[in-house]
C-alpha cells in the first residue's frame, strides 16, 4: 500500500538523519540518544527542537551531558507518562472486573433469597414429615450452590485485589523514578520544583522560616577535562551523597542541573541554614578523591554555596534568583565559600517583570 510505503520511507529517512546527528555531535550511540535525535529529526516535538537550537546557537555541537539532559527533560518524562497511563488502564480494567463480580454476587444472593422465601411459603402448607423432605433437599441444594458460587467469586475477588495491589506498587515505583535523578539517585529538578512550591505555601501558612541553598561545584569543567566525564560523574554522585547525608527530616537535597544542587530547608532560620551550608562545604572539601581502579589521588573538589531565606509572598523564581545571586557572590569571592544576602559583598537586584 502506498501509505505504508511512504510511512516506511519516512521512518527510514528520520532514522538516517538521527544517525547523522549522532555522528556529527559525537554522541555515544546508545538507544536513548538515538531516540532523542530521531524525535528531533521527526520534527514534532517543538520544545525539544527549540532547546536544541538554543544550545546550538552558541556552538556547533552538543556535549554528552547536554544530550543526557535533553533526554531527561524532553523524553524520559514522556516515557513515564506512558507507563503511568498503561498501569492506570490496567487498574481500571481490574476495577471493572470487581464491579462485575459484585453485581453477579448480588444477583445470586437475590436468587438464593427467593428460594428461601419459596421454602418458607411451602413450609406453611406442610402437614406431614414426608412433605418436609423434598423442601429440605431443595434448600440444601440451593444453599450448596450458593456456597460454591460464593467461594468462586471470593477467590476471583481475591485475585483482583492482589492484581490491584501489585499495580499500585508499580505506579508507586514509576512515580518515585520520575522524581529521581538517574545519575545521582537523589531528587531531581521536578521533585525540587514540587517541594519548594509546597514549602513556600507552608512557610506562609505557618509563619515559619524557609531557606534555600544553591551549591555549584567549583571549576568542574577543568576536573572533567583533566580526568574525564566518567570520573566527573562519580564526583557528582559523591557530592550528591554528601548533601543527602547532611540533611534530615523534611529537608530536601536535589540535583538542580548539571553540577548544581539545591537544598530546601523548611522551618530553618537563616542562621541555621548558614551553619548547615558551612558544614556541607567542609564535608565536600575534606574528602580526598581517590580513583578506585588505580589508587591515584585526584586531589579535592570544592563547592560554592549561596543561601537565601524566603520572603513571604515572593514568587519562586525571585527566591531562587536571590540564592543564585549569593552563589555567584561566593564564586566571585574565590569559591569554596558560603555567601548569603546579608553579607556586605552581596548585592541583590530586583527580579521580575518590573525589574530594571
Ligand atoms: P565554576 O567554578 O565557575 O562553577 O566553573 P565550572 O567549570 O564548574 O562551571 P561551568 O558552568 O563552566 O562548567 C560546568 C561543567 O559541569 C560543564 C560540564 O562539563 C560539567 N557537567 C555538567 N553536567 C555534568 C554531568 O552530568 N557529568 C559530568 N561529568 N559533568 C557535567
Ligand atoms: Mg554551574
Ligand atoms: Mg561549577
Amino acid at each position: 500500500m502506498v501509505g505504508e510505503d511512504q510511512d516506511f520511507e519516512r521512518t527510514i529517512a528520520f532514522g538516517e538523519r538521527a544517525l547523522g546527528y549522532l555522528k556529527y555531535n559525537v554522541t555515544p550511540a546508545i538507544p536513548r540518544y538515538y531516540e532523542l535525535w530521531y524525535t528531533y529529526a521527526a520534527g514534532h516535538n517543538m520544545a525539544l527542537i527549540n532547546a536544541v537550537r538554543e544550545l546550538l546557537a552558541a556552538k556547533s555541537r552538543l556535549t554528552p551531558e547536554e544530550t543526557e539532559r535533553l533526554y531527561d527533560i524532553f523524553l524520559s518524562p514522556l516515557r513515564k507518562t506512558e507507563q503511568v497511563e498503561e498501569v492506570g488502564a490496567q487498574i481500571s480494567a481490574e476495577l471493572k472486573d470487581i464491579v462485575d463480580l459484585v453485581r453477579e454476587l448480588s444477583s445470586n444472593s437475590g436468587k438464593y433469597g427467593e428460594s428461601l422465601e419459596d421454602a418458607v411459603a411451602e413450609l406453611d402448607t406442610v402437614t406431614s414429615a414426608n412433605q418436609l423432605k423434598p423442601i429440605v433437599t431443595s434448600l440444601i441444594g440451593s444453599t450448596k450452590e450458593m456456597v460454591e458460587h460464593n467461594r468462586n467469586l471470593e477467590s476471583r475477588l481475591e485475585e483482583s485485589r492482589e492484581q490491584i495491589t501489585e499495580l499500585n506498587r508499580s505506579l508507586e515505583v514509576i512515580r518515585t523514578e520520575s522524581m529521581t535523578d538517574q545519575l545521582t539517585s537523589i531528587a531531581n529538578r521536578k521533585r525540587f520544583d514540587q517541594v519548594i512550591n509546597h514549602e513556600m505555601n507552608e512557610a506562609v501558612e505557618n509563619k515559619t522560616p524557609l531557606c534555600l541553598l544553591l551549591a555549584d561545584i567549583d571549576h568542574f569543567k577543568n576536573f572533567n577535562d583533566t580526568y574525564g566525564h566518567q570520573t566527573g560523574d562519580q564526583v557528582l554522585r559523591l557530592v550528591a551523597h554528601t548533601l543527602k547525608t547532611n540533611v534530615k527530616g523534611r529537608d530536601l537535597a536535589a540535583r538542580y542541573g548539571g553540577e548544581e544542587f539545591a537544598i530546601v530547608l523548611p522551618q530553618t532560620s537563616l542562621e541555621n541554614a548558614l551553619k548547615l551550608a558551612e558544614q556541607i562545604r567542609r564535608a565536600v572539601y575534606t574528602k580526598e578523591l581517590v580513583k578506585k581502579t588505580t589508587g591515584e589521588s585526584l586531589g579535592r573538589i570544592t563547592i560554592s554555596i549561596g543561601v537565601a531565606v524566603y520572603r513571604p509572598d515572593e514568587a519562586v523564581d525571585a527566591f531562587i534568583h536571590r540564592a543564585d545571586t549569593c552563589l555567584y557572590a561566593a564564586k566571585d569571592a574565590g569559591r569554596n565559600t558560603v555567601k548569603c544576602e546579608t553579607d556586605a559583598d552581596v548585592e541583590i537586584k530586583d527580579f521580575g517583570p518590573n525589574a530594571a
